[in-house]
């Protein structure tokens, strides 16, 4: 007998008969003789409707009264859940992240997890009931509900699998696994068997939206046994394992494009010590984070400054930037939308050489442009325009052979 941590997301809970059908792959799973715990999403589009009832009532919503108001879209489908389990003739039982005792730090939102006790869902699991977790949510010292952020059900369960020593926990989504590149962009794009923590990592930074980084981190760390795979069939799912577990090295492991990002320039700045520390002191003030920088060449003492942000937080860095060309001496700044950033991730760059030549001569041969590149170990970005993107996936996909097993 083994325990078993499934999660389902949004998607697979969406309607009566999506949650009658995880009820049947629960009770499944029960009656091969394991112990359940079931994490669950709120059903599909409702975390961005109650978002969107929020701004109704306000702009700038109080961030615990967000909490309290997201959380309760979880709360909706553990409960049906545990109803459609009793249907069925099994034992369930659905508890909030309070309920549970998953102790959070009090950054309301986008909240990390402390602590989680076993102990209720060992006394539940004990009398042969499945248990139903609330997915995103915990609570704090002060016994206040906080969220995980966008996502956090994946990081509930993998720590929930955590706390538990289970010997699995299945993410179960509307995607069959982690495919190589996304296949509403390349139709040949192949399905991982399996995938490192830190290549997932990469992936799940740079746009590819499977899993919640935290949740790698997490099975990373507590070995947890990860798989992703979908809640609609029974094919197998990718795995998530250690890179030294990893049989298969090619040089590039999977590409994607993430089109949420804007770069922004500001223009003619003076060339001297401090100005960078400067433009992006004030920037982390505004807790908006940076993800590529480049400084131009610098020509009479004066150069510029590019760096790239999610798109969603140009209206709050635009009065920033105003005070900046004011302030700093820059002569203006520019904002361009229409940019996406296209990255290659793999391990096996750690020991293939020459995979930025063989991208970017791809890229050129193409005809497509780059403005700004960005590398780490197991990882190559490039900036593009926004409108070669799809047609930069394929080129690569096919340049990199990722069709080919
Ligand atoms: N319901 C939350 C969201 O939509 C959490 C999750 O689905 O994992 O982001
Ligand atoms: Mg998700």
């Amino acid at each position: 007998m083994g325990v078993i941590v499934q999660k389902y997301g949004g998607t697979s809970v969406g309607d009566s008969g999506r949650i009658k059908n995880v009820a049947r792959r629960v009770v499944e799973t029960k009656r091969k003789g394991n112990q359940v715990v079931v994490v669950v999403s709120a059903m599909g589009g409702t975390t961005d409707k109650l978002l969107e009832m929020a701004k109704q009532i306000t702009d700038t919503p109080s961030e615990r009264e967000s909490d309290m108001l997201v959380s309760t879209g979880e709360q909706i489908s553990v409960a049906l859940l545990a109803m459609a389990i009793h249907d069925l003739g099994e034992d369930a039982i659905s508890l909030t992240g309070a309920q549970v005792g998953i102790m959070t730090d009090d950054i309301h939102t986008r909240a990390r997890i402390l602590e989680i006790s076993p102990t209720k869902m060992q006394e539940e699991l004990n009398k042969d009931k499945i248990v139903v977790v609330a997915g995103f949510q915990g609570i704090n010292i002060k016994n206040d509900i906080t969220t995980l952020g966008r996502g956090g059900s994946d990081t509930t369960a993998v720590a929930l699998a955590a706390v538990l020593k289970a010997d699995m926990c299945d993410i179960f989504t509307d995607v069959d696994g982690v495919y190589t590149a996304d296949p509403r962009i390349v139709p040949n794009a192949r399905k991982l068997r399996e995938i490192s923590h830190e290549e997932m990592l990469e992936l799940a930074s740079l746009g590819a939206k499977v899993l919640h980084s935290r949740s790698v981190e997490f099975a990373n760390k507590y070995d947890v046994p990860l798989c992703v795979r979908s809640s609609f069939n029974n094919s197998e799912g990718t795995y998530i394992v250690k890179e030294k577990d990893i049989v298969e090295e090619p040089a590039v492991r999977g590409i994607t494009t993430d089109v949420n990002e804007a770069k922004i320039t500001v223009k003619h700045v003076p060339d001297q010590p401090g100005i960078a520390a400067k433009v992006f002191t004030k920037v982390a003030e505004y807790n908006i984070n940076i993800d590529m920088i480049i400084q131009n060449f610098s020509e009479d003492g004066y150069t510029d400054i590019s760096f790239t942000v999610a798109r969603g937080d140009i209206p709050r860095i635009t009065p920033l930037l105003d005070t900046l060309v004011s302030g700093a001496g820059a002569r203006e700044y520019t904002i361009d939308k229409s940019i996406a950033k296209l990255s290659v991730v793999g391990i096996g760059m750690r020991s293939h050489s020459g995979v930025a030549a063989k991208m970017f001569g791809a890229l050129a041969k193409a005809g497509i442009n780059i403005s700004t590149i960005s590398t780490s170990e197991i990882k190559i970005s490039c900036i593009i325009p926004e409108k070669d993107a799809k047609k930069a996936v394929q080129v690569l996909h096919s340049e990199f052979e990722l069709d080919k097993e």
